[in-house]
């Protein structure tokens, strides 16, 4: 009554592929994404945790106002105690390694997308990239930059009175799985980050990707959009804190 070909390969060659793909570690929902993933041509990545290893090392501290560097990176790793971002952890590290005596936060909120905001010891602490400023980041922050390494500006009270800056590492297998990707007739790749303008355009340039900076969750949200409503399927690719609305958007959403 039916033709064998479509009506049971096909099904049997999903079930297949995704028991295979389970063997590997790979969760796959179901049949229609790998449908899905056949007919895209968008690769949108994240890069913090995704392009790279997400676990950044503090490089340098920068005290701008009266407090020492090591009282700056306290107050930061105070207010960085409850957050599972991996910049978060980096200056908990950095704080560690170098002996100084943490205080916990009496108050703390995460700020998706662009820091953590806490009350350490009646201080108002807040620790994330340059949408925290009213101001332009100092020059010094800037040659930071320069050096394609994320920026995190530290607030005490709400005055800029330290920049801590962190350094990343790609992961060795990026280069490989990109033209892996493009082999599978994916034409457009693209790098959607909260990070600073140059360390997207360097680590993009490193890559030949395209990029966008400075996004919040909500418009890496709007950027998957908008390549839909020009008829293209898109695949994401990012971390599931933060770009999880991304994620369930797209056509193809990979934690
Ligand atoms: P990405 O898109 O690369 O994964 P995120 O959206 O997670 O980056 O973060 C964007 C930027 O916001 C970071 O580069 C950093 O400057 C700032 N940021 C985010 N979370 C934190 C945090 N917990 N502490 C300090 N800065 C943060
Ligand atoms: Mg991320």
């Amino acid at each position: 009554a039916c033709s064998c070909a479509f009506a049971l390969a096909t099904p049997v060659a999903m079930l297949a592929s995704i028991g295979a793909a389970a063997k590997k570690g790979l969760l796959i929902k179901g049949g229609r994404y790998i449908e899905a993933r056949a007919l895209a041509d968008v690769l949108l990545v994240d890069k913090t945790g995704t392009l790279t290893l997400g676990t950044p090392r503090l490089t340098d501290v920068l005290g701008l106002g009266q407090r020492s560097r090591d009282e700056l990176l306290a107050l930061a790793a105070a207010a960085e105690s409850d957050s599972e971002h991996p910049l978060a952890e980096a200056v908990r590290r950095a704080a560690r390694e170098r002996g100084l005596t943490v205080p916990a936060p009496t108050r703390f909120a995460a700020m998706p997308g662009h820091g953590v905001d806490a009350a350490v010891g009646g201080v108002r602490v807040s620790v994330g990239s340059a949408r925290l400023l009213r101001e332009a980041p100092p020059a010094e922050a800037e040659k930071l930059a320069s050096q394609g390494k994320t920026l995190l500006f530290v607030l005490l009270d709400g005055v800029l009175e330290g920049v801590l800056a962190a350094a990343d590492t790609v992961r060795p297998e990026v280069p490989t799985a990109l033209a892996q990707v493009r082999e599978l007739g994916v034409r457009q790749i693209e790098l959607l980050t909260g990070d600073n303008e140059r360390a997207a355009a360097a680590l993009a340039g490193e890559l030949g990707i395209a990029y966008r900076a400075n996004l919040l969750p909500e418009d890496k949200l709007a950027a998957v959009k908008a390549y839909q409503a020009q008829g293209r399927k898109v695949v994401m690719v990012g971390d599931g804190v933060n770009d999880a609305p991304a994620l369930v958007q797209a056509d193809v959403g990979v934690a």
